[in-house]
């Protein structure tokens, strides 16, 4: 199975000419690049190799819906897949597993491409791996409510320990999870997709202060279907290594 390796830019960078150069050092066969929405046109237009991504979408197709951006806007500009349910947004702007469930199912309608984030909390993860599970199990349940199995062809799971994004810098291991820890994970999540939803061959990713140093010991292993890289995504000549 081939691995992607999504490049998720968060607020960055600042401006446009920053945003089009970094889509060409990163333009690469593989990879999926998910620009904040301001820049997907001109990133989308930018890239010829790597697919375009974007952070998050409202449910709807179009309508009275202030500030948000459609499924049908999305799909008309090239975005093939879209990342949702990220802790950020969990956490920022209080994205509950219902409002997720809602985009997981309306992108899946449109036969696109969700990449579902899930993680553990600092605290959950000091109760050790059942926990985990547990945590896990119970996000997963309430985002795949009314995925059926047809669907899942064009579902993504990344696996994203809280405590594990953005510690990373270049020069360091930063905090990410051990290879063999999310292979646990990862596993188990592939488990609970095929019990809830028939869903074999479901793709999981890791996210979590991926970086240079780290990054080929996570795509070793058979089991991890791909990466989301935050940080190091910002740094083109390391993304594109
Ligand atoms: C993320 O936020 O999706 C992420 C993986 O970030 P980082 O690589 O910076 O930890």
């Amino acid at each position: 199975m081939k691995k992607i390796i999504v490049a998720n830019w968060k607020s960055n960078p600042e401006k446009i000419s920053t945003a089009i150069s970094l889509a060409r050092a990163s333009d690469k066969k593989g990879a999926v690049i998910a620009p904040p929405h301001i820049y997907l046109d001109i990133v989308g237009k930018t890239l010829n190799n790597a697919f375009l991504g974007a952070q998050d979408v409202f449910w709807e197709k179009y309508g009275p819906y202030t500030g948000e951006v459609s499924l049908s806007q999305l799909k008309n500009g090239g975005v093939k897949y879209i990342i949702i349910g990220h802790s950020e947004r969990r956490k920022y702007l209080n994205e509950t597993d219902e409002m997720i469930n809602k985009k997981v199912v309306a992108i899946l309608e449109e036969n696109m491409k969700v990449i579902l984030c899930v993680g553990d909390t600092a605290d959950v993860h000091k109760k050790g791996i059942s926990a985990v599970k547990r945590h896990i199990e119970k996000q997963l349940k309430a985002d795949l409510k009314n995925v059926s199995q047809k669907m899942s062809k064009n579902l993504y799971v990344a696996y994203e320990p809280i405590w594990a994004i953005s510690t990373s810098k270049s020069n360091s291991l930063g905090k990410a999870d051990t290879p063999e820890d999310a292979v646990r994970v990862i596993s188990y999540i592939k488990n609970v997709v095929d019990k809830k939803i028939h869903g074999k061959n479901i793709k999981v990713l890791y996210g979590g202060s991926i970086n240079i140093k780290n990054v080929k010991e996570f795509l070793f292993e058979d089991e991890i279907n791909g990466l989301l890289v935050g940080g190091a995504s910002l740094r083109p000549k390391e993304f594109s290594r």
